[in-house]
């Protein structure tokens, strides 16, 4: 039994061989909507049953945007990406600049 995030990758690859990286991409605008719902829900009135559906919503998402990784082969780039961000970010909480634009 496969119990980590990155032991199913063959099974993100298989939904995208057998599906169609159109199929995925439409899922994962769907999944991407359903988040936003729970945001917005949970953003209006937060109980444990809207803090689940986020949890699972997030799940949803990240398991898409992986396989949308995977179509790329985008994961050095994305981590290259997260890392420049963060960096910026970091000086930005350290001036006390509020503002994320890039
Ligand atoms: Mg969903």
């Amino acid at each position: 039994m496969k119990t980590t995030f990155i032991e199913y990758r063959p099974t993100l690859r298989q939904a995208i061989k057998q599906w169609g990286k159109d199929a995925q991409i439409d899922m994962l605008h769907e999944e991407i909507g359903e988040l936003l719902q729970a945001i917005n829900k949970h953003k209006r009135k937060g109980t444990d049953e809207t803090i689940t559906n986020l949890i699972e919503e997030i799940a949803d998402v990240e398991i898409l945007l992986e396989q949308l990784k995977l179509m790329i082969n985008g994961h050095a780039g994305v981590e290259v990406f997260k890392i420049e961000k963060l960096q910026r970010l970091q000086k930005r909480l350290d001036k006390d600049d509020f503002e994320l634009n890039d």
